[in-house]
Order: structure tokens, then sequence, then C-alpha cells
């Protein structure tokens, strides 16, 4: 439809099937596996997030999931696959590394990036030479990817820059009528993307942290290089240097991510909670279960996170907590970080990219 110069996308009926997440129902798998063979588009659930699929070797259905994502071309896709057989026909000069990390983490959160078979359409890699690749873990998944007998090309299934999808709800919140089925199996319970580790260089390099933890990996492949991003910060304004950071993953509703031992930092969230209050702004906290008690004498929006002790449980709820926090409308959220180790590197990866790197750095009270 043309309305003046501007194109406005046709709407189109989104159907939702939904499915026993550990025993999907053989006959809706087979209706999304035929319709992904048909080039439409189909939202389904993994063990990280919702991925938006596509038949990876349509061009015209890959160039779909740019549109209705909003996603610049130059950001390239990761090919799903239901078995290890299937990785010859997605990348070729595939290293014995490779092969090893498939035996220890796959089915599971970790996307290898490889060279690009032919076959594979270079708009689902933005251009690239190179491919990455995944095998997911989730039943529903992998129920799907067997049944499209179709390598799927598929990235979260949120417009661009929005903070990844983790139940059916927030596909439809993103991409109702622009897609022709989701699947919905509940929440996902890892929460946070896969790990991606480059193989195409002369050192294997993890391009982003995820579901696999760097020290998993590094029990493997003890040269894994990890290139932490040294974020330069203005010590008055608390702004890194710009550019460094695109912004990624964000509500929108402005985050402020405070740094620092949590009792100083719990304490400082709860003033700015208390100033911004009085300015007259919706205030929003993001916070483990046993820290939202402190702010429950001023007007704040809590969601929580889950146990603090528990970094899973962080992970799992923090792209919802964002979400939610956006459903009420609020202005400003306010969240903390979190011990970088274990999931703990993806989670602080995720806030900083919500923020375009900036944080508040708190000294210890
Ligand atoms: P998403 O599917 O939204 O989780 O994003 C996929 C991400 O995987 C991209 O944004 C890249 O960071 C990474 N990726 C995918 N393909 C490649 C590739 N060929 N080379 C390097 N990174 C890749
Ligand atoms: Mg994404």
């Amino acid at each position: 439809m043309i309305r003046g110069s501007t194109i406005v996308p046709e709407r189109i009926y989104t159907h939702i099937l939904a499915v026993n997440p550990e025993h999907p129902d053989p006959d809706c798998i087979d209706r999304a596996a035929q319709a992904l063979r048909q080039g439409q588009l189909v939202a389904f659930p993994t063990e990280t997030v919702y991925g938006l699929g596509a038949h990876a070797g349509d061009v015209a259905a890959v160039r779909r999931v740019f549109e209705v994502k909003r996603r610049p071309a130059s950001d390239p896709l990761i090919v799903h696959i239901a078995d290890t057989s299937q990785l010859t026909d997605i990348a070729c000069n595939i290293p014995d590394l490779a092969w090893q990390l498939v035996q220890h983490f796959w089915p599971g959160p970790l996307t290898l990036v490889l060279p690009r078979h032919e076959r594979i359409v270079a708009e689902v890699s933005a251009g690239l030479t190179t491919v990455a690749v995944r095998m997911p873990q989730h039943p529903v998944a992998h129920a799907l990817l067997r049944a499209a007998c179709v390598p799927i090309a598929a990235p979260s299934a949120n417009l661009f820059a929005r903070p990844s999808p983790t139940t059916a709800q927030h596909v439809l919140e993103d991409l109702a009528g622009q897609i022709e089925l989701v699947i919905d199996a509940g929440a996902t319970t890892i929460g946070v993307e896969s790990t991606v580790v480059d193989l195409t260089g002369a050192v294997p390099v993890v391009l982003r942290p995820g579901g696999i933890t760097l020290e998993a990996l590094r029990a493997i492949v003890p040269g894994l290089a990890w290139q932490a991003r040294q974020v330069k910060l203005d010590h008055a304004t608390g702004v890194a240097a710009p550019g460094m950071f695109a912004r990624h993953y964000a509500p929108r509703a402005e985050l402020l991510l405070f740094v620092g031992e949590s009792e100083a930092v719990v304490a400082q969230m709860y003033a700015t909670g208390q100033r911004l209050t009085a300015e007259q702004k919706q205030v929003g906290i993001l916070a483990p279960a046993e820290e939202l008690a402190d702010f429950a004498d001023i007007a704040v929006h809590c969601v929580s996170l889950g146990s603090r002790s528990d970094l899973t449980e962080i992970a799992a709820h923090l792209f919802a907590g964002m979400r939610e926090l956006d459903r009420r409308g609020v202005d400003v959220i306010l969240v903390r970080s979190f011990d970088q180790s274990g999931l703990g590197l993806a989670i602080w990866d995720r806030l900083l990219r919500a923020t375009e790197g900036k944080f508040i750095r708190v000294a210890a009270g």
C-alpha cells in the first residue's frame, strides 16, 4: 500500500499455534514446517529467545526477515539446523575444532561462524563469505527444524534494537500483522542469546557472550580469545566514547545502569528513584527479588529479576523485565550490574549495549 511517498506495509493475519514445550503436537509442527518451506515467516521458541524463521534457501523470505525486523541488511542471520550432519550443507572447510565444539555443546546455545557453503544465499550472511550456524536444543525448535527438512535462517523475533523476545507475547508486541505464524510454547529458559564463536580467523574468538559460558568453552579451547570492550568513561558524565556501542536490546524507557558494590549501588538507586519521582517521572526498578523491599516507600514500579544468587534467573528475566516496565509506561528504568563470571558476562554485555556503553560507577559507601 502506498500513501503519498510513504510505503506502508500490508498487514497480514498472524496465526498463533499454542503447543506443549516438551511434547509439541506433531500436526502443529507440520503446519509450521510447511509454512516455512513455502517461504512464510514463522516465529518459534528456542532455549535462548524466540527466533524468526525463514527458509535459508529462499531469498525473498530471507529479505522479508530483514524488512519486518527493520534490521540493517549488514547484520547477518544465524542458520539453524536439526542435526549435525546438516553442517556440511551450510559451511565448508570445517576445522576439527568446530567438530569438537559441536560434540560438546550441540544441541545448545552455541553459534559457530564458519566459511559459507555456496548453496546458502549471500543475503543470509549479509554478503559475507562466512556463515553463522547453530543447532538449538529446545524440543519445539528441534521438531520444527527436523520437520522443515531445510536449514532455517532465524534472528531473534523482535524489532531491531528492542529487547529480544522470551515469550510469544513479546513477539506479537513487535511483529503481529507482519509475519504468518507464531508458535507459542511459553517462556524460553535461558533468556539471552547464544554465544557466537568465530572459527574463521587465526585464533578462535568469541564475538558475542551468551548462553554457553566463556569458562565452559575455555575448558575445551584454552586459547579462545575474548576482547572485552574497553568502555572509556567520561568521569564527569559517565558517558562512554561515542560509537563504541550501537544501542541494542534496549527498552523504550531510558535505562540507567549502576555499577559497584551492591549495598552502595542500591542506596544510589534509591536516591535516584526518589529524585526522579519528585520530578514527576515514572520510574521502574529492575532488581533481584531480595532488593525490591528497599524501594517499598517510594512510588516506583518494581519488577523482579529473580534471586540475586542465581545468574540463570537474572538472565532469564532480563529482557522480559525491560519489556514489562515499557508496558507500564515508565520514563526511566534503574538497573544494576552483576558478577561477570559465567552467564554474568552475557548479562553485562546486554546491559551495556542497552545503554550504549554508559554506566554510573558508584563508589563504596
Ligand atoms: P541474532 O540472530 O539477532 O541473535 O543476531 C545474530 C548475530 O550473530 C549477529 O548480529 C552477529 O553478531 C552474529 N553473526 C551472524 N552471522 C555472522 C557472521 N557470518 N560473522 C560474524 N558474526 C555473525
Ligand atoms: Mg537479535
